[in-house]
């Protein structure tokens, strides 16, 4: 899953970005207003979620969330915003943005309303599962045969990538913009030693990998388990 975060105060940003990277989400931070709608043009069709400061230095959250509205109806937008007024609310909504927050806000809450849109976007799911494998993004649990398996952030935002796209063959381009954020410049051979600790972790013994390779384009979880 990949956000964007448009907010211009460095604490709140960095708060924000930490947490949901700590999720399992790639997140690319703009501080401006001018960058984040910069970073919405270039990816758009790449974000899951955007969560726009309402205030922002160069163009405000409004104005951007206009703009991405005439190019995309469906990518859900939070406004973070310490105005608190019925009408600026309203006038908020009105805009296309999909939920608000007022700030100060806890990051739990944050993630709950993030939770239910994404939800709402892919069509209700919040687990997935390859044979004994279960993946639940609600409780952020993975279990094998019901056993709790521990895995880190990204190996559990790789396993995300796979479970969602089962039957299809994962790129390696699409794994790093979901896995990793923008600011990403390694050899995307990292994915391979990701998806080698997911197959230490996850695969049965004696048996084929359940994560199939797909030389030179990248990775495939089989739908017929
Ligand atoms: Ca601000």
């Amino acid at each position: 899953m990949r956000v964007l975060l448009v907010e211009d105060e460095t604490a709140i940003a960095n708060f924000i970005a930490e947490g949901l990277e700590e999720e399992g989400f790639a997140v690319d931070v703009a501080h401006n207003g001018k960058d984040g709608y910069r970073l919405a043009q270039e990816n758009l069709g790449e974000y899951d979620l955007i969560l726009l400061d309402w205030m922002l230095p160069g163009m405000s959250g409004i104005e951007i969330c206009r703009a991405i509205r005439k190019e995309n109806k469906s990518v859900p937008v939070i406004f973070l915003t310490a105005k608190d007024t019925v009408d600026d609310v309203v006038f908020g909504l009105e805009t296309g943005a999909n939920d608000y927050l007022r700030k100060p806000f806890a990051f739990e809450e944050l993630l709950a309303r993030m939770r239910v849109l994404l939800r709402n976007s892919s069509g209700d799911q919040h687990v997935f599962r390859y044979a004994d494998i279960e993946l639940d993004l609600e409780v952020h649990r993975v279990t094998k045969a019901g056993k709790p398996v521990e895995l880190t952030q990204k190996e559990f935002a790789l396993l995300e990538v796979l479970l969602r796209n089962k039957g299809k063959a994962c790129r390696r381009t699409r794994i790093i913009e979901s896995v990793w954020d923008i600011n990403f410049e390694h050899d995307t051979s990292v994915i391979d030693v990701y998806i080698n600790f997911l197959r230490k972790k996850l695969d049965s013994p004696g048996r084929p990998s359940f994560i199939q390779t797909l030389r030179g384009i990248g990775y495939r979880v089989n739908d017929d388990a």
